[in-house]
C-alpha cells in the first residue's frame, strides 16, 4: 500500500472511529474550543493526578481532519507525564510547519500532509493547543498555590 493511501486509512480510521470520545467522569479540568471558520467545536476533559495526564477525552463536532487529530491525539497522551505531553505537542507543531519530523510521532505522521494545506493546519492542531492551554493553566495554577495565593 503506498505511504499517502496508509495515512488515509488511519486518518479515516479515527474520524470513523473516535478514540476516547465522549464526557470524562471526573475531570479535572475541562476546555472548549472552536475555530469558526470550518464550523470545529470540541471540548477537552482532562483527568491529571500529580504530573500524569491520567485521562483524556473529548466531545464535539466538526469536519474529518479536526476530529481524527483529537482522537489521535487523545491516543497519544493519554497516561503520559505533563512534560511528555507538552514535548508531543512541539513535536506536532513541528510537523505541522513542515519541518523535518521529529522522533516519536508514530501514528501521528499520518496527519504530516496536512502541512502542506494551511487551511486545514488549524483543523489539525485545535486540540493540541486546547490541551497545551489545559496544561498551561494546571502549571499556572499550581505555581499560584505555591506561592501561597
Ligand atoms: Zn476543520
Amino acid at each position: 500500500m503506498p505511504q499517502f493511501d496508509l495515512f488515509q486509512e488511519i486518518i479515516l480510521d479515527h474520524f470513523k472511529k473516535p478514540r476516547n470520545r465522549g464526557e470524562l467522569t471526573p475531570a479535572t479540568r475541562t476546555l472548549e474550543a472552536t475555530l469558526p471558520s470550518c464550523g470545529d467545536h470540541l471540548f477537552l476533559d482532562l483527568l491529571i493526578e500529580g504530573d500524569r495526564l491520567v485521562d483524556v477525552k473529548f466531545r464535539g463536532s466538526g469536519c474529518s481532519i479536526s476530529m481524527a487529530s483529537a482522537s489521535m491525539m487523545t491516543a497519544a497522551v493519554k497516561g503520559k507525564p505533563l512534560g511528555e505531553a507538552l514535548k508531543l505537542i512541539e513535536s506536532f507543531r513541528k510537523m505541522m510547519r513542515g519541518e523535518p519530523l521529529p522522533a516519536g510521532l508514530g501514528e501521528l505522521q499520518a496527519l504530516q500532509g496536512v502541512a502542506k494545506l494551511p487551511v486545514r493546519v488549524k483543523c489539525a492542531t485545535l486540540a493540541w493547543s486546547t490541551l497545551e492551554q489545559a496544561i498551561q493553566e494546571e502549571k499556572t495554577e499550581r505555581e499560584d498555590e505555591q506561592h501561597g495565593h
